[in-house]
């Protein structure tokens, strides 16, 4: 039987315990930050030749060559051709899927002209060249060539360079395949910090990009939190999570399969769920018991179960969804008759997956959204991975004589009060009345 730990709202300790069980330190080991610091100043003064020992040694691979880290076009082709068809057809389908929900994220550029004639605006520019981190050292992961490669198509980035490293030697061909799909322009077979390095600095093979994104273990994220000015980054991702919201009538089993798709990810992944139903908190518990295991990844799930799991007490919707807003997690589950209702009281989510049939699990793959999002309560302050992310904004002035002589009588005041005495001549210059005066 798992010990999963039990919160009661109506406990005077509640939100301290609640605070407590939520506590992760995102970047914070003093080990691996100095091993990320050597690494990324290896790859930067010695390139290629860092990137090629760093890639034998922590991926267990035999390279001699750095031309060798390139993924050729070909074998992406190749992958996608020989893909068993059921495979194909599912990435394709999710590929279409990811792709229309994105576009409609698509920002257009923008002006408006004052009655003098002055045009303000804004201007929608794609980066140039993003760079595209894909895990692979436990797992393979093709579904998130898509959610961080599609999004970038889409808002028209020229070119997309993602890297992934082959731990002895091994490619995952879904990944490569998913890669053709999206369309992405170069693959290299590296990873871990030395991979963020490349990509953040450049070396001789692979091109300095604009920007880096992409999920990662604490290597990845180490790294990319140090690159990070030299280069854009999306965010820094923590351990997954879920938080079901559930009042209490929905199959017991489908809430603990939900609890446990976050749990399998890893030891620190948290699950948690809130009930108003006591009884109902106690179902879930047992087929939890039951259902753990039948789970190949059993040790996985219960550990992180254990470690960070919860089931929560609350008196009614309402406070569930104020427990919801507290803890901003990644992925919410709303498994309630009402759903449209509780959603507008939730102001804090990565994603809010809706009523009983919504299963996590389908916007992790396929439904469309991007999987990517805020982890740690970072749903507080920021959004899902996006087209967003891959455009940026140029604000836009154009000033006529008359504009100019009605903004630089204020700019001159202003510059005058601030003492930036050529700031406030720079103005006063296209004041009208100064150049009919022959003051230019
Ligand atoms: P990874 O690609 O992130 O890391 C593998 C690399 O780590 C190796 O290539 C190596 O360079 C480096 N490394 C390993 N041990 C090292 C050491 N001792 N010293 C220096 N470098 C070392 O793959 P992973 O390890 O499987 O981790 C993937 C992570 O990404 C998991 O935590 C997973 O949960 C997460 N993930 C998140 C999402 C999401 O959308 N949030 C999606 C997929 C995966």
């Amino acid at each position: 039987m798992l010990s999963i730990r039990r919160l009661n709202t109506n406990d005077s300790q509640f939100w301290t315990d609640l605070k407590a069980l939520l506590a992760w330190e995102s970047v914070a080991d003093e080990q691996i930050t100095q091993t990320v610091r050597d690494i990324i100043r290896d790859v930067r003064n010695r390139g290629d030749n860092a990137l090629l020992d760093y890639t034998n040694r922590f991926d267990r691979r035999t390279l001699q060559n750095s031309d060798e880290l390139r993924v050729p076009d070909t074998r992406l082709q190749q992958s996608l051709a020989t893909l068993e068809k059921n495979q194909r057809k599912a990435l394709e389908k999710a590929a279409e899927r990811v792709r229309a929900y994105h576009q409609r994220q698509l920002q257009d550029s923008w002006h408006y002209t004052e009655p003098d004639g002055t045009i303000l605006g804004q201007q929608i520019t794609p980066l140039d060249r993003v760079g595209i981190y894909v895990p692979g050292g436990k797992a393979a992961y093709p579904s998130s060539v898509l959610m961080n490669a599609l999004p970038a198509k889409v808002a028209g980035v020229k070119e997309i360079i993602m890297v992934v490293p082959a731990p002895d030697n091994i490619l995952n061909n879904m990944v490569l395949a998913a890669a053709a799909i999206a369309g992405v322009d170069k693959v290299y077979s590296v990873g871990g910090a030395q991979a963020v390095a490349a990509l953040a600095y450049g070396t001789e093979k692979i091109a300095k990009v604009d920007k880096i994104v992409g999920p990662g273990n604490i290597y990845v994220a180490t790294a990319k939190s140090m690159v990070f000015g030299a280069v854009g980054i999306d965010m820094i991702a923590g351990p997954s999570e879920i938080l079901v919201v559930c009042d209490g009538q929905t199959d017991p089993d489908w809430i603990a399969m939900d609890l446990f798709s976050q749990a399998e990810h890893d030891e620190q992944a948290q699950s948690i769920l809130v009930s108003p139903d006591a009884e109902f908190l106690e179902a879930v518990q047992n087929s939890i018991n039951v259902l753990v295991e039948q789970m190949p990844r059993a040790t996985i799930i219960s550990t992180s179960m254990q470690n960070r799991g919860a089931l929560i007490h609350v008196k009614d919707l309402n406070e569930a969804a104020e427990v919801a807003n507290f803890i901003a997690p990644e992925h919410l589950e709303l498994s309630v008759a009402e759903p449209q209702e509780l959603v507008k009281k939730i102001r804090h989510a990565g994603a809010i997956f809706m009523g009983r049939y919504t299963a996590e699990a389908l916007g992790d793959y396929c439904a469309g959204p991007n999987h990517v999002l805020p982890t740690s309560g970072t749903a507080r302050f920021s959004s899902p991975l996006g087209v967003y992310d891959f455009q940026k904004r140029s604000s836009i002035i154009f000033c006529s004589e008359e504009g100019a002589h009605q903004l630089g009588q204020i700019a001159t005041t202003l510059a005058q009060g601030e003492g930036l005495a050529a700031h406030a001549r720079s103005a006063e210059y296209r004041i009208l009345q100064n150049m009919l005066e022959g003051k230019k």
